[in-house]
């Protein structure tokens, strides 16, 4: 009975997940779906792109959140925007809840949109949103073992970010095998090392960002 009722809720998940895609196509909308676990670097990683790509393309943001506002203020204070979501508990966003974010930020044309999901790596790979681009944030701090683990989320990434890679030497990350976790599931996405802190390896993310709005 359980199993019957999830499939029904993912299965008015999809038609709405079409319905947003449909949309974004008409509007020339890149919509990135942001999905890592709570502190491996979300809000960071949008915030440095915004800063490198706000004066070439008209950019919104979606934050999903459990609870606060905290990030949505951060993203708010560059002119950029942004709209918060709270699920009051729920762990993922889903295709309605974008529907209706997307409906109150009045999205221009060509306008590349950063959802940040909740942070987690488990249900929000499970939930469609419409989105053109699946953006998986990974952390050194959180050790090398998260593709073995989290499946489905690193399978369906279109790209894999790894941050907070100037940690690397105070951490016991095997980058090895990081990767050959990453790729017997996901053989097309292609991983950038970052620190937003630093800014290293950044230049090579904001370009492939470019590319994927064109
Ligand atoms: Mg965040
Ligand atoms: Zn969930």
């Amino acid at each position: 009975m359980e199993v019957k009722i999830m499939k029904n809720i993912l299965g008015a998940n999809k038609t709405l997940a079409e319905e947003n895609r449909r949309y974004f196509k008409d509007k020339h909308i890149t919509a990135v779906n942001v999905m890592a676990s709570p502190g491996a670097g979300k809000t960071s990683v949008i915030l440095k792109l915004i800063h490198s790509l706000k004066d070439e393309v008209n950019i919104g943001v979606i934050e999903g959140d459990i609870a606060s506002s905290i990030d949505a203020e951060k993203i708010e204070k560059l002119g950029i925007a942004v709209i918060q979501v709270n699920t009051g508990g729920g762990c993922h966003l889903d295709a309605n809840m974008i529907k209706a974010s997307v409906e109150s930020l009045c999205l221009k044309s060509d306008t590349l949109l950063f959802i940040e999901n909740v942070g987690n790596l488990v249900c929000p790979s499970a939930f469609d949103l419409g989105e053109g681009i699946r953006m998986v944030v990974a952390s050194v701090p959180e050790g090398h073992d998260k593709p073995f683990k989290y499946i489905s989320m690193f399978e369906a990434a279109d790209v894999i970010i790894l941050n907070k890679v100037d940690l690397m030497p105070y951490m016991d990350f095997d980058r090895e095998s990081f990767y050959k976790g990453v790729r017997a599931l996901n053989d097309r996405a292609p991983v950038f090392e970052v620190s937003c802190r630093t800014g290293q390896g950044m230049d090579e993310l904001v370009q492939w960002v470019r590319q994927a709005c064109r």
